[in-house]
């Protein structure tokens, strides 16, 4: 007889390959909160690559609403949103984040991801067709997976496509049910924005949906940093689903969608990660609370983004740095080489500036880079010492 063989090699197997070609994730620790002075194993560092974007993660308003919470209503929920999860918190939430949007209703999930997952799937399916544009977040990716829906991809931001390929599936006998058009506001790993006026005009042309997953855009772009839908004046009859996250901007966690209360209803009825999975712990309810209440406060903080953003995006192109075709906060430095790329975050790292290199597979071969993302709390001689960094490193890569 064999030997009976070992059920779990593979999980072994399959990271030491990852090590081999050096796609495995080496782990960063915090310790202490997400500052842009923070301690990164055990090293004094300048945080640029959190999604922090505004600081709100230690805002004292957000941070005291937490712990108020945990002491008044417990640690956890005790259950799903739709039996006996759903506390006065997360419903008070639910009405201001509607306000701030300016939507007629919103709804909270535990995260983006669960956000994407469960909703995205039901509102196509069998006999229906969802358009995506090729560079959208995985989450979304992994949402549409889960639909039995047609899926037709569209070349990057390129309005024109979109139009061929919704042109093309109304030629199709039988037509599709629904046609649903989705797409990032803020591309993370660019930080270009979606054409989405054009796509919303598309959209309306052909009879279809438009949702677009504003992570990156909520709290950085639009009145008082309201996001995409208000960056670009469009109505909500236009764009049916503003889709969000708690854990950028807004520095907590969890995910929302916004629009119709129709939408809002269907969604809770029909989204599978919100019915089956435990609602957010009070102390994550109210301090998202209080979150949207400081942006509603506090647009100084969005503005202060901008500033930061704009300085260091003029002083490194002036270094002659590449930073691709970034319109936002977040600021790739183009690198190309996938192990250059690695050994500039590692320079950096050592002259005391954090920021991770983005390599195959997450962006295409040849297109590595440092990614960059600025924030409303570094100073002015936070971003001095980050230029200086970035020019030591550059010049010793030949990069400039
Ligand atoms: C971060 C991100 C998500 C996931 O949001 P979480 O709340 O962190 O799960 C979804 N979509 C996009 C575009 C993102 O950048």
């Amino acid at each position: 007889m064999n030997a009976p063989r070992d059920p779990t090699g593979f999980l072994g197997e399959e990271v030491r390959a990852l090590v081999a070609q050096d796609l495995d994730w080496k782990i960063r620790v915090l310790d202490g909160p997400s500052v842009p002075r923070c301690t990164i194993d055990g090293r004094k560092v300048l945080m640029l690559c959190s999604n922090n974007y505004l600081g709100l993660s230690t805002h004292p308003r957000v941070v005291e609403a937490a712990a108020n919470a945990a002491r008044t209503h417990g640690a956890g929920s005790g259950s799903v949103r739709p039996i006996a999860g759903t506390m006065d918190l997360h419903v008070e939430l639910e009405r201001r984040l509607a306000r701030f949007k300016g939507a007629e209703a919103s709804l909270v999930y535990q995260s983006g991801f669960a956000t994407n997952a469960g909703l995205l799937p039901q509102l196509v399916g069998e006999g229906d067709l969802v358009v995506s544009d090729e560079l959208n977040h995985g989450s979304i990716i992994d949402g549409l997976r889960l639909s039995r829906a047609e899926r037709a991809v569209y070349r990057h931001g390129d309005a024109d496509d979109l139009g061929r390929v919704l042109a093309e599936a109304e030629r199709k006998a039988p037509a599709p049910r629904r046609v649903l058009v989705v797409t990032d506001g803020v591309f993370s790993m660019d930080g270009d924005i979606a054409p989405l006026p054009a796509i919303a005009r598309l959209a309306r042309e052909h009879g279809a949906m438009v949702y677009v997953d504003d992570a990156h855009g909520e709290g950085v772009l639009g009145e008082g940093g309201r996001g995409i839908v208000s960056h670009f004046h469009l109505g909500r009859e236009e764009v049916q689903a503003e889709m969000g996250t708690f854990s950028k901007a807004f520095g907590v966690v969890g995910g929302h969608v916004s629009g119709s209360r129709a939408l809002i209803d269907f969604a809770f009825n029909k989204s599978r990660t919100w019915l089956l999975s435990g609602s957010h712990p009070p102390a994550v309810a109210a301090a998202c609370l209080a979150a949207v209440e400081v942006l509603e406060r506090e647009p100084e903080h969005v503005a202060r983004l901008w500033t930061r953003t704009r300085r260091f995006q003029k002083e490194m192109r002036e270094l002659g740095f590449d930073l691709g075709a970034t319109a936002t906060p977040i600021t790739p430095v183009m690198v190309g080489d996938s192990s250059a790329a690695k050994k500039m975050s590692e320079r950096l790292f050592d002259l005391g500036v954090f920021a991770l290199p983005i390599v195959f597979p997450m962006v295409a071969k040849g297109k590595a880079r440092i990614r960059t993302i600025l924030n409303a709390a570094l100073t002015d001689d936070d971003l001095t010492e980050a230029i200086a960094a970035f020019r030591t490193v550059g010049r010793e890569l030949r990069l400039i």
